[in-house]
């Protein structure tokens, strides 16, 4: 079976609609197909600043939320990063492949910089990126289920994997980005041109998981809609009204035309009351199972440590390959 890796940061106390159907919901169909390895990312989420014990509880509610919209551990591995050395082991020897130059061009890098104050982002949120390619490296991974925020750093990754290949000998798969494009970018309620961020977006921006659905229902009111009053679907003419249109469609399962149709004659406010509600009805099982995963922590972190254990008998010996080809001693 083809392998797929991707990863998920716990840096805020939910996930949003954007990390749901740009990602999440494409994790938990390729489980069926794939051999899939899915991980908490938090050694990813300390780039900026953090609270221990923050982060801490993140990474469970993450995890919580990953089995609540449907990963099985029956038939995928979920698993904390910080529970494999080996990502970070690896990262190091990758780091020394990136030219100090391709990874400056990294726009998330430079935007994520920029907003901290150049002079103070951390050398973390820099190599951010090499620590990705590790990740994904590490279990050879054909296909990498993400949005289409993580293209430049997927094409990092990609050639990472040639450079190293054509330096010491054919050691990683090359792997493939696997971006759906429909709901590869779901924007920022209040600005359209942004993506839904966890951690850049205003609260009125983001719809979570498991906020109270009222809270959403009135953020979805107030989304930022366009000029006229027609329901069309156009990205640069009509990029709010879009986006409520792509979360309509992708969560009700109803196509795109068939949405417009039905909206013929109604206004923004139909359209945005009703989405408002197809949003409760998705999140409230959700977040009822969110809840009973973490009602009993001991077990959950039963589960993370077995997911770790699985991820490490694959993890080890691709890097134990790829030090050895680096010229490394041997491991005692
Ligand atoms: P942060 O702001 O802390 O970077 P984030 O919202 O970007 O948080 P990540 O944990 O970095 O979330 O990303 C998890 C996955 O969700 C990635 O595959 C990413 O591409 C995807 N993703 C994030 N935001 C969106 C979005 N607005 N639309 C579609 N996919 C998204
Ligand atoms: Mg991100």
């Amino acid at each position: 079976r083809p392998r797929v890796f991707s990863g998920i940061q716990p840096t805020a106390d939910s996930f949003h609609l954007g990390n749901y159907l740009g990602a999440v919901r494409h994790w938990v169909a390729l489980q069926e197909s794939h051999d899939a390895f899915y991980c908490v990312v938090d050694l990813h989420a300390i780039t900026a600043g953090h609270d221990p014990k923050v982060l801490l509880q993140r990474s469970r509610v993450a995890a919580a939320q990953l089995l609540a919209v449907g990963l099985d551990p029956e038939h995928c591995t979920l698993f904390v990063q910080s529970q494999v050395p080996e990502h970070t082991q690896l990262a190091w020897v990758l780091g020394c492949l990136t030219g100090f130059g391709e990874a400056s061009r990294m726009t998330q890098f430079k935007d994520k910089s920029q907003k901290q104050g150049n002079e103070r982002s951390s050398v973390g949120l820099f190599t951010y990126p090499v620590l990705q390619a590790a990740d994904i490296l590490l279990y050879q991974a054909n296909a990498v289920p993400v949005g289409e925020d993580q293209r430049q750093h997927l094409e990092l990754s990609r050639d990472l994997a040639q450079r190293f290949n054509s330096l010491f000998g054919r050691t990683f798969t090359v792997p493939a980005p696997h971006i759906v494009k429909a709901t590869a970018k779901i924007t920022d309620l209040q600005d359209p041109t942004a993506k839904m961020s966890k951690s850049s977006s205003s609260p009125g921006g983001i719809v979570d998981l498991l906020d109270d659905p009222a809270r959403s229902a009135k953020k979805i009111r107030s989304a930022v809609t366009d000029t006229g009053r027609e329901i069309v679907f156009d990205e640069t003419t009509k990029p709010g009204i879009s986006n409520l249109l792509t979360i309509y469609s992708a969560l009700s399962g109803r196509g795109i035309d068939d949405l417009v149709s039905a909206y013929v004659g109604k206004g923004y406010g139909d359209l945005k009351k009703d989405l408002a509600e197809v949003v409760r009805e998705f999140v409230t099982p959700i977040q009822q199972r969110t809840r009973s995963y973490l009602d009993d922590p001991a077990q959950l972190d039963k589960l993370l440590a077995a997911g770790a254990e699985k991820a490490r008998a694959v993890a080890a010996p691709t890097l134990r390959t790829a030090y050895e080809r680096v010229g490394f001693f041997p491991p005692v």
